[in-house]
Order: C-alpha cells, then structure tokens, then sequence
C-alpha cells in the first residue's frame, strides 16, 4: 500500500534491535485518516472470504481492527494481555514471547466471545518472528473457530514470522514489506502480493 509505506518513509523511525518506530501515526498517535484507509485496504483484500468476527490483540491492533471492522460491519474482539478480574466466565489463553519487550507474556480471550461459528479475520500492526500471531492462532484453535486470513499493516520480511505463516497456506496480507532496514535509517520495501 503505497499510501503507508510513503508514511512509514516520512516518519518511522529505525532503532537499534531492528524496531522499527511508527508511534507517530500508527500505534500510540493514531492518524485516523490513515487507519480508515488501511481499513478500507483490508476490506478489499479479505471482503470476499466470509469474514463474520476481526480478532486482535491489544493494544496496538484495536484501532486497525475497528477502523476495519466498520468496512465489514462485523464485530471486534481482542485477546488481553494483563490478567483481568474483570473477566466472567472461561477464557482461552496462550503464552506469547514478545519481540519488543523481549520476555513472556500470557494473552486471555473470554470464551463466549469466540467459537466454531466464527469465521476469524486477525489483524496486527506488526509480525515479525510471529509469535503474536501465534498465540491468536492457538487461540482461534481453541475455539474451533476458522481463519479467513491474516492482516498486517507492517511486516518485517527479514525476519521469519511472515514466510511461515505463507508457507502453511495462511491467506496473508501485509500491507507493507519492510526488507531491508539500514542503521542509517534506510528502508527497503518489497512488491506486495494483493
Ligand atoms: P512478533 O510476535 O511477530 O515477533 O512481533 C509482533 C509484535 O511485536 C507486534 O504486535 C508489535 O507490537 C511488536 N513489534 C515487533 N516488531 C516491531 C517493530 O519493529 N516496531 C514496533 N513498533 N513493534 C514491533
């Protein structure tokens, strides 16, 4: 989408670890103008796959997921990263390693807002070795719900999250492709699939 990798090309940033930093427009200041027309983007890719659920994880999925979501006019639902008192009844959980923060950490859906009626579009701002979308994953198996796809705004091709999820057949978009990230802040981006 050439619209977010000129926007990652004006004002991401590259820091040290290959993190990739697009805080100001993607995922802790939000360009809402911009999250409409990822949302329409993903609409486009994933409209005819029989979508009927948006599953994300906090934080930084929710605002792409409901911005997506009012395309679809179906729900969103996301897995919690904290441990809530506040949440009733069963819930599914996963352990996921994080990349930014470099340790472990458990994710908790409530059981009644997923299960095998639903037909699951997930969406992130990043994958990167995948281990977020891992633990969704494992939670959509839990429920026995089915996958319809997977969207992501920025994948880090570099690294190996992106080209297993292809490889296990997975319908996934990445909006942009970051290839190459240089220390002097250089960025390569590939040609995308849809
Ligand atoms: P993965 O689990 O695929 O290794 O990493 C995906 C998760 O880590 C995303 O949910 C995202 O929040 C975070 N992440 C991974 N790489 C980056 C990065 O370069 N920049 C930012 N801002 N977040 C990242």
């Amino acid at each position: 989408m050439k619209l977010l990798e000129d926007r990652i090309l004006r004002d991401g940033q590259v820091r040290p670890g290959n993190v990739l930093k697009v805080d100001c427009f993607l995922n802790h200041q939000l360009d809402v103008d911009l999250l409409d027309k990822i949302g329409e983007e993903f609409y486009r890719i994933f409209k005819d796959d029989g979508v009927n659920k948006i599953l994300t994880i906090e934080a930084s999925g929710i605002a792409i997921a409901c911005m997506t979501a009012r395309h679809f006019d179906v729900p969103v639902v996301f897995a919690k990263k904290a441990k809530s008192k506040n949440i009733d009844g069963d819930v599914y959980t996963s352990t996921v390693h994080s990349y930014t923060y470099g340790k472990d950490y458990n994710i908790t859906l409530a059981q009644k807002f997923l299960g095998p009626n639903d037909r699951v579009l997930i969406l992130d701002d990043f994958l990167a070795n995948g281990k977020a979308m891992r633990g969704l994953l494992d939670v959509c198996q839990q429920a026995g719900a089915s996958v319809a796809g997977i969207g992501i705004c920025i994948e880090k091709g570099f690294q190996p999250g992106g080209g297993e999820l292809r490889r296990e057949g997975y319908k996934l978009a990445s909006l942009a492709i970051v290839d190459e990230m240089g220390d002097n802040g250089s960025l390569k981006f590939r040609e995308t699939e849809y």
